[in-house]
């Protein structure tokens, strides 16, 4: 099993300590800094759900709303072991913060069930999903809150919320609440592109990267944490540009091949498997070991805090980009910064998915169905938008790019607040 950087880390913390910093940069005022500090809804729900062998066993589920000012709540399911509410409030508010920075009209929201997906059936993950869809009623919908996929759910468990939504609800107009979630298959009303968004929006931003510092793709070499929806795809997209993948890692250990991981053969092997252990293609080696390979791009798509002291040091790469939400802390941030290892953040780096669920909904919405060369084009339009704006408001200001991006969210968000007033 692989550790963690930090065993004391507090991620909401953290996320507090980044909004306070980008506060003070575009001057937000205390009132809406102090609302934009925690979330507006904490909902926790405790439910049962029949086991394959007949016993019951309760679970416990969460659903963060942090903020709906810009549109309705946004967010993630996460199934993992380590979920907890102090970390879907972290993650909640990254949602509010990548919504306001890419211009969408969506809020933050974050949910997810502690417990290890992996321990249980398919039939017992899809009673879990509908019993926690159930128990969140109405406190989520296409106009309220819209859960999509993360860490541990994908486009099945998705299409399952939405099936128990659409059958909770008396509505006669079923098929207008498919919007309810994001991130479904194509054939219950997913988007084309939505399944490799996030990893194509990490993409984009490397390449921007890359065009910024006279940096050729071509024949370099990365290594990936997390071999799932995020990691796997970065890595078989940058196969498409010429980047090969020598070091890769996930829940059970990490591998290393210096002539190159097939992507698409590692990941079938994690479709059959659930992990990369036992793949043939590569030799084992310790996290260590992984963290200290030399590449020119790391991009860590699995949990948050992975990169701390000890693994800002080790790393021997010229570019992080965050697939993943929370990856760095701040304290192997400021050693990176200090070696000259550049990091896009998890905000702007990370936000083709809620880009692309943005479009789902959009198409749900307006009963459209839109091709992958249109989705993909509007996404990259989006993307290289937001990098520039970023790398601009950084330059301006003389802050990082992770701070210019909680900037950028906040001056939209605080724009809406001014113009709204705040009620009675
Ligand atoms: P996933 O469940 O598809 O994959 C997660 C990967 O992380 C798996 O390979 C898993 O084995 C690995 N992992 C889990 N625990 C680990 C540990 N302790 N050490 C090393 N590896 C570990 O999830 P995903 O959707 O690819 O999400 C990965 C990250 O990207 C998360 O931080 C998520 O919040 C973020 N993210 C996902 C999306 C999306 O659209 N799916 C969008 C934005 C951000």
């Amino acid at each position: 099993m692989t550790q963690e950087a930090q065993e004391d880390y507090q991620f909401f913390k953290v996320v507090q300590d980044y909004l306070d910093q980008a506060a003070d940069v575009v001057h937000l005022p205390t009132h809406v800094r102090e609302m934009l500090s925690q979330p507006k809804n904490e909902l926790i729900v405790n439910f049962p759900v029949k086991m394959d062998d007949g016993s019951l066993k309760l679970f416990k589920g969460y659903r963060i709303q942090h903020n709906n000012l810009l549109g309705p709540y946004k967010g993630g399911i996460r199934y993992h072991a380590s979920v907890s509410l102090d970390d879907l409030k972290a993650l909640s508010a990254m949602m509010t913060w990548k919504s306001g920075l890419m211009g969408i009209p969506f809020g933050g929201g974050k949910g997810g069930i502690k417990f290890n997906p992996r321990d249980y059936s398919n039939h017992e993950i899809m009673r879990i999903t509908r019993r926690f869809t159930h128990a969140l009623g109405t406190h989520i919908g296409p106009h309220f809150d819209i859960p999509a996929p993360d860490m541990g759910t994908n486009a099945q468990i998705m299409v399952w919320m939405m099936d128990t939504y659409m059958n909770s609800i008396s509505e006669t107009d079923k098929n207008a609440q498919r919007a309810v979630v994001t991130g479904k298959s194509l054939a219950c009303g997913g988007s084309e592109g939505r399944a490799q968004a996030t990893s194509r929006g990490v993409l984009h931003c490397i390449i921007e990267w890359t065009k910024e510092h006279h940096f050729e793709l071509e024949g370099k070499t990365a290594i990936v944490q997390g071999f799932g929806n995020v990691g796997g795809n970065a890595s078989l997209l940058l196969a498409k540009l010429g980047v090969s993948t020598v070091a890769v890692g996930d829940h059970s250990g990490y591998l290393a091949n210096p002539e190159g991981f097939n992507a698409h053969k590692l990941i079938d092997h994690v479709k059959h498997h659930g992990s990369i252990g036992g793949y043939e293609g590569g030799h084992e080696i310790s996290r260590d070991d992984f963290f200290s390979t030399k590449a020119d791009i790391f991009i860590p798509a699995a949990l948050e805090n992975q990169v701390g002291t000890k693994e800002a040091e080790l790393l021997d790469v010229k570019l992080i980009a965050e697939g993943a939400n929370g990856p760095t802390t701040p304290a192997g941030e400021l050693i990176l910064k200090d070696r000259g290892i550049h990091i896009i953040p998890d905000v702007l780096a990370n936000s083709g998915g809620v880009t692309v669920s943005y479009y789902e909904w959009v198409q749900n919405r307006r009963s459209e169905s839109w091709d992958a060369e249109e989705v993909l084009s509007k996404l990259e339009t989006a993307m290289t938008r937001a990098y520039h704006r970023v790398e601009y408001f950084a330059r301006e200001h003389g802050v990082d790019q992770r701070i210019a991006s909680y900037a950028l969210a906040l001056q939209r968000l605080n724009t809406a607040y001014a113009e709204r007033g705040i009620f009675p």
